[in-house]
């Protein structure tokens, strides 16, 4: 693993920030607090590293009879692999991500599994998953983030004009966080929020007046880790036309399904830009004849009905993310605009105070929702899902 440079986070000292300063987002949100040093966090040994990352894909890689395609895609920002493995050479295609967000873990421990049980494993439901679909997985797409355990890359505003000249009149964009709270110290160590930096249009390149922009408008591709995924999905779009399937893996914080005490073990969603035939979604009209929502929506109840069908608590415990996002810098929103049918996993519990608490049942129950997406597409049952169902899945009391 190359790095370009080291910086140690510095403890302590100063304190100031304020709740503004923190962009709205989907995932939880730290609250400002002026504590006066950074928290110990709870630990996060059992989670996968970059090194232990590399490891354990070449070993996937080597073990599975040539049926696992390991390639490095593109490098962080400080230098780290970003990896993509590739199963199967069906014509269907999903495309599924990780640890965008560095503290949110628990996907990538699932997609590594994923990928070595689709890719090992002779059982007939794996083969089928191999003959009828292509499957990216992209675990720890911000190894940065990882290796810090927190949310934001690490790049500074500078680089960001170093590598586009063209904004050196520009405001630093919403997004870039140069704050300190009791959990993180980007005033020494600046970074950007990547599920923020990218486009609908895959081809924008940046310019001073999308500066500094805001959560409803779309991102910019400045960040190395955007650029790498949107340009593994370019070319996923130029080999199969679409790309059929979208999931990204996160995290959000502890909460209840709505009129009850049980506690969400994840949420699902499949909306996260307003519709383009809306008066609202106007803005994205030239997006409206490849937007399916329809087939969101019914990914996302095939991902519901496998957890239902582990049983009560806590599998059973799934709820519906809020739908009234506008969110067109997320990979989700971006690529949603470009017709692929999206999900998000939003996992109980970020680990600057969740720790690796039930990493074990965490991990099952993703596995078992994105099987749930993967097997129906494979046999396409999915598109016999009625769409209606989705709004029967009980909604996050937040
Ligand atoms: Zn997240």
């Amino acid at each position: 693993m190359r790095r370009k440079k080291q910086r140690l986070a510095l403890a302590c000292s100063a304190v100031l920030l304020s709740a503004g300063m923190l962009a709205p987002t989907y995932d939880s949100l730290v609250k400002a607090n002026p504590a006066s040093s950074i928290m110990e966090k709870p630990p996060v040994s059992g989670f996968i590293s970059h090194d232990e990352l590399t490891q354990k894909l070449d070993q996937i890689e080597q073990t599975s009879q040539g049926n696992v395609e390991v390639e490095v895609a593109g490098y962080s920002n400080q230098g780290r692999e970003i990896y993509k493995a590739t199963i199967g050479s069906g014509d269907k295609v999903a495309f599924i991500q990780s640890e965008i967000h560095g503290n949110e873990k628990v996907g990538t421990k699932a997609l590594l599994d994923m990928i070595k049980q689709i890719g090992s494993n002779n059982s007939p439901e794996m083969r089928q998953l191999r003959e009828e679909l292509t499957i990216v997985a992209m675990p720890m797409i911000n190894p940065d983030a990882t290796e810090l355990n927190r949310r934001g890359n690490e790049m500074t505003w500078d680089e960001v004009t170093s590598a586009f000249p063209q904004l050196q009149t520009a405001e630093p964009s919403w997004n870039y966080y140069t704050y300190k709270n009791q959990y993180w110290d980007y005033e020494s160590n600046p970074g950007f929020d990547v599920n923020r930096d990218f486009n609908p249009d895959l081809n924008y390149t940046p310019q001073p007046e999308d500066f500094p922009g805001s959560s409803s408008e779309p991102g910019w591709y400045i960040t190395p880790e955007s650029q790498t995924v949107r340009d593994v999905y370019k070319d996923l779009q130029d080999q199969f036309g679409t790309v059929d399937v979208f999931v990204d893996l996160h995290h959000q914080g502890e909460y209840v399904i709505d009129g009850t005490d049980d506690p969400v073990t994840l949420s699902l969603s499949g909306v996260f830009v307003p519709h383009p035939d809306t008066e609202e979604g106007e803005k994205y009209s030239e997006y409206a004849d490849q937007y399916n929502v329809d087939f969101s929506k019914q990914l996302n109840v095939a991902a519901y009905d496998a957890l239902q069908q582990m049983g009560n608590s806590p599998f059973g415990n799934i709820s519906l993310y809020p739908q009234d996002l506008d969110l067109p810098g997320t990979a989700l929103g971006s690529f949603a605009l470009n017709g692929s049918g999206t999900v998000i996993f939003e996992i109980t519990g970020q680990t600057q105070d969740f720790g690796q608490k039930k990493m074990g049942q965490l991990n099952k129950a993703v596995k078992n929702g994105l099987y749930g997406i993967l097997n129906s597409f494979a046999t396409g049952k999915v598109h016999d899902l009625d769409v209606e169902r989705y709004d029967d899945i009980p909604l996050t009391d937040r």
